[in-house]
């Protein structure tokens, strides 16, 4: 047997070995197991009844009010405004903090495509950023370098000297739930005046330091999509400390309708980006359970990395020290020396019942984005050969935590 053989045939063997560790964890539940379902045990089909008994199914009613205030509230946020989805959230946030066409935005290369697609709704240019490993968002010393290296500031503003554009917002991504190093960040975007947003579209219920996160960008954009941890079936919010943003935020998506008892008038150009009741109905119901839900993804969590923690070839990725992850996907990194096997995991895990995804194509790698600023991505490139996605919905941790 050549050398090359022996080596595959120990990959192989390996690769056998993370799948039998999931055999272990998810024992007792029924397969094929999804990475991430959606969970409904509390007061949904009540809530979502009561919608459907008063007829109150669409833009307005009080379910969206009160999604809006205890959303608030949890996140210890000033402000939350409903809106249909995540991707529009992130638009209307990049807007309302006055991005505007032309204009350049720092967002990873690591990120799921729609926080690229928000910049380019407001016909502005993603500028790629490089992660770092131990958060999987944005390195913000190599962020600070770069830009010490390509801008200038004008007056109060940054433009990139390469492109002689503006580049007006970092938008930070907290990848599957695990908090970026905000404070670094926030220094990154002090030193060089540029206003920050969150994509915490993953990290509903997820701390940094002390707070949630959400409470460090000019506005923060939530997404409850049905694979999110909290879902509204289709939703997403924007959460903002600065109450003047917030009832813009409102008034724009909602046709920009001046309000009047029946009269249209409408004061510019608005968007019909409202979360309908019937949805906020769904969030109302989820957010009672929130905390055990989180309770239930951390046991989930806890058990992979102790399973993991013994297993060659990989590595059960964790929470930063300063941190306390939602875990809204668990992940696997795998060895430099088994990347090259990536497909072959993923296959063979769907072969044994379990969905198992890839990290998303870096975006300068995607034809619409090829073209875009971008510093060295090495770090993105590097990631997206060895991280996988295992299951993750929330009553997988059921067993362990009643255990
Ligand atoms: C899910 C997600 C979004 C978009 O949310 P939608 O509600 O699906 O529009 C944006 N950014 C990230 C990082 C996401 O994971």
């Amino acid at each position: 047997m050549s050398n090359r053989e022996r080596f595959e045939l120990s990959g192989s063997a390996v690769i056998d070995n993370i799948i039998d560790v999931l055999d272990r964890v998810l024992a007792g539940q029924d397969r094929p197991i999804a990475l991430h379902e959606p969970y409904f045990p509390g007061k949904e089909w009540e809530y979502v009844k009561e919608c459907l008994d008063t007829r109150w199914v669409s833009s307005v009613g009080r379910f969206i009010e009160r999604f809006e205030v205890e959303l608030a509230e949890y996140l210890g946020v000033k402000r939350v405004v409903a809106v249909v989805n995540g991707t529009a959230g992130l638009h209307m946030a990049l807007k309302l903090v006055g991005v505007e066409r032309g204009d350049e935005v720092i967002v990873p290369a690591v990120t799921f495509v729609a926080t690229a697609n928000a910049v380019a709704h407001c016909d502005a240019v993603p500028h790629f950023a490089d992660s770092e490993m131990s958060t999987l968002g944005i390195d913000p010393t190599k962020l600070s370098e770069y830009l010490a290296g390509i801008s200038v500031m004008r007056g109060e503003e940054c433009f990139n000297s390469m492109t002689g554009r503006r580049v007006k917002a970092v938008i930070a991504m907290h990848t599957f739930g695990h908090p970026v190093d905000i404070d670094r960040l926030v220094e990154v975007c002090e030193r060089f005046n540029l206003i920050l947003i969150e994509d915490a579209a993953e990290s509903i219920g997820s701390q940094y330091k002390t707070k949630q996160t959400g409470n460090w960008g000019k506005a923060s954009v939530f997404s409850f999509n049905g694979n999110k941890t909290l879902t509204t079936g289709g939703g997403g919010a924007i959460a903002t400390n600065d109450e003047e943003l917030a009832n813009l935020a409102k008034h724009v998506t909602t046709t920009a309708k001046v309000p009047h008892p029946w009269e249209y008038r409408h004061d510019r150009i608005g968007y019909n980006y409202r979360m309908p009741n019937i949805n906020a109905a769904l969030g109302c119901a989820q957010l009672e359970q929130l905390d055990d839900f989180l309770r239930l993804k951390r046991s989930l969590a806890e058990r992979y990395l102790k399973e993991y923690a013994n297993c060659e070839g990989v590595s059960f990725f964790r929470e930063p020290d300063f941190a306390s992850s939602n875990y809204w996907l668990n992940a696997l990194v795998l060895d430099e020396q088994y990347a090259h096997l990536r497909d072959v995991l993923i296959e063979r895990g769907q072969e044994r019942g379990y969905s198992m995804r890839p990290l998303w194509i870096p975006l300068h790698k995607l034809p619409m984005f090829q073209a875009c600023p971008r510093m060295d991505l090495s770090i993105a490139e590097s990631l997206s050969t060895k991280v996988v996605n295992i299951p993750s919905s929330v009553f997988l941790g059921k067993e362990h935590d009643e255990a």
